[in-house]
């Protein structure tokens, strides 16, 4: 588990400057200063000290959180608040009820028992492409109606809703196995259903490396490039998927 305190010191460096105010999408939303970076720290600093206990009503507030990077651009001590964040949903997901009802609802047992198996496209298509999406409940459909061969799309997708909830131990085990499929099929692309710089940046930093292949994002940018804010416009994922078709076919 990823331990909420080796952040102590990036915790200790944020001058309170207030730059990351401006930026944050959620706050300016909001108008909460909970909502920022700035205030985010200081209540997990409040965690970390054992000031202020990590409940429903506190993880709300990192469940806000956009993970949209707009404070880290800005902010002049380069505090990692997305890094922060997740050590601090592990912390929640291991060490509260709340979290152990999440575990529960995300454990491979309880998905066998409850979930529907994704189907796997068939093999006479020509355009290989890996679809690590899963939210875009669409998606397959259109993928499959332009005969876009999906290459054994996996059932948890690429670990969004394991990253979103600090299930590190599964969004690992999603990793690795987002890392065989590419490394096994090596496909043409890869689609998903994050901003494609976000995916590469989080299978470099988890998976170790960044593959040299084409990443499709097959939404699109609504605002923020965040990892919640999904929005799936068949008109354009249309576009995208002809565009995909085409560059093969080329
Ligand atoms: S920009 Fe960085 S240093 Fe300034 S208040 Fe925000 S988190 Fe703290
Ligand atoms: S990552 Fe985005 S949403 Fe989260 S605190 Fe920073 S600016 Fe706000």
């Amino acid at each position: 588990m990823i331990k909420l305190k080796q952040y102590k010191e990036s915790i200790h460096k944020c001058s309170k400057c207030g730059l990351c105010q401006e930026s944050c999408p959620v706050y300016i939303e909001s108008g909460n200063e909970c909502d920022t970076a700035r205030g985010i720290l200081i209540l997990i600093k409040g965690i970390i000290n054992g000031e202020v206990p990590l409940r429903r009503d506190i993880n709300k507030y990192l469940d806000k959180c956009l993970r949209c990077g707009k404070c880290f651009d800005v902010c002049p001590s380069e505090i990692p608040i997305e890094d922060i964040i997740f050590a601090a949903k592990c912390k929640y997901l291991y060490t509260s009820l709340g979290g152990l009802k999440t575990r529960i609802l995300q454990s491979a047992l309880f998905k066998r028992l409850f979930s529907k198996p994704k189907k796997v496209v068939s093999e006479k298509f020509d355009t290989k492409a890996l679809y690590f999406g899963g939210n875009f409940k669409d998606a397959l459909k259109l993928l499959n109606a332009n005969s876009i061969e999906l290459l054994n799309p996996l059932e948890d997708g690429w670990g969004a809703e394991y990253i979103l909830s600090g299930n590190i131990i599964r969004f690992r085990k999603c990793i690795n196995e987002v890392m065989h499929l590419i490394a096994e099929f090596n496909p043409k692309f890869i689609i998903t259903d994050i901003p494609a710089d976000k995916f590469r940046s989080i299978i470099k930093t988890y998976g170790g490396y960044s593959p040299d292949i084409e990443i499709k994002y097959l939404g699109e940018y609504q605002g923020s490039e965040s990892l919640v804010s999904r929005y799936f416009n068949p008109v354009y994922a249309s576009e995208l998927v002809k565009e995909l078709k085409a560059k093969v076919h080329q």
